[in-house]
């Protein structure tokens, strides 16, 4: 044996995993068995510990990290085929009101039941995730036309039949708003500014009565592929914002940021 792989070697006693494997416990998770030897049990350790780390405790879905990685993903593919993909962000309506009135353990088994009709919803494609709190986002990749409505409609509507049994014995409903934005096509946007839209469609739902879709139109370019390309393309290492005002109307040219852009 040379030393440089002997250095590779690990004793697990050495190791300190007690506080590893009590967070696999207590996330009911199974734990592996030492037996199988030390470089099975280790990688099934960091396994299971990665897989934690990616989904929210409370409801199992997908947390903000794992939607992140998904969101710059879904950017790339987006600028790089022009399929559409669609965001959505969803928000329970007055449910403050939940816990206020049925106390914390209620709302939360009320976030569980949203978090499975939420899943039952989409396509396995699809990425659905609890963003914070109340919160969920959905990344529909591939989503033409008016499939996007259609799907929000059928989520908003999954949501608002569901109902929670409390402890006396009646039920709870919720209503879900929910707002959308489609990431602009051939161009590469980022995160922050396909999140900022569909929050902006969020809020537009929530000041427009509550239980309600909104979602931007979706950005119509006649322009071929390679046009889009010979567009956008130079142009990518610039000011995104503007990126996807020009993708979005083609107004860029009378906007500030588009001077700064050029200059
Ligand atoms: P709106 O229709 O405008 O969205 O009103 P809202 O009451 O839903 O919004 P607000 O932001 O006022 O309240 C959100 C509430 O969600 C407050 C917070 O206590 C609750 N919440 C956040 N995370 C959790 C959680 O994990 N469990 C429970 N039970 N409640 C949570
Ligand atoms: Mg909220
Ligand atoms: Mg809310």
């Amino acid at each position: 044996m040379t030393s440089s792989s002997a250095s590779f070697l690990v004793d697990l006693r050495e190791l300190k995993l007690d506080d590893a494997r009590a967070l696999l416990e207590h996330s009911a998770q199974t734990l592996p068995d030492p037996a199988a030897g030390a470089t099975s049990y280790l990688q099934t350790m960091i396994d299971k510990l990665g897989e934690l780390s990616l989904k929210d405790p409370l409801t199992g879905l997908a947390n903000r990290r794992y939607f992140q990685n998904v969101l710059m993903r879904e950017i790339e593919m987006v600028a790089r085929s022009g399929e559409p993909a669609l965001l959505l962000m969803l928000d329970i309506d007055h449910f403050k009101k939940v816990n206020d009135t049925h106390g914390h353990p209620v709302g939360d088994l009320v976030l569980q039941g949203v978090a499975k009709a939420l899943a039952s919803c989409v396509r396995p494609m699809d990425t659905v995730a609890r963003f914070g709190g109340e919160e969920f986002v959905i990344i529909l990749p591939s989503c033409q036309g008016l499939y996007g409505q259609q799907v929000a409609e059928r989520i908003r509507e999954t949501v608002g039949a569901l109902a929670q049994p409390l402890p006396t014995g009646e039920h709870l409903k919720v209503t879900i708003s929910i707002g959308g934005a489609y990431a602009p096509r051939w161009v590469r946007s980022t995160p922050e500014l396909w999140l900022d839209r569909a929050d902006i469609e969020l809020y537009r739902a929530k000041t427009e009565g509550r239980n309600r879709v909104c979602i931007e139109p979706q950005p119509m370019l006649a322009v071929s592929a390679e046009e889009k390309n010979l567009l956008f393309g130079p142009l990518s290492l610039g000011d995104p914002a503007w990126i996807e005002s020009i993708a979005n109307d083609g107004s860029a040219s009378s906007s500030g940021a588009a001077s700064n852009s050029l200059n």
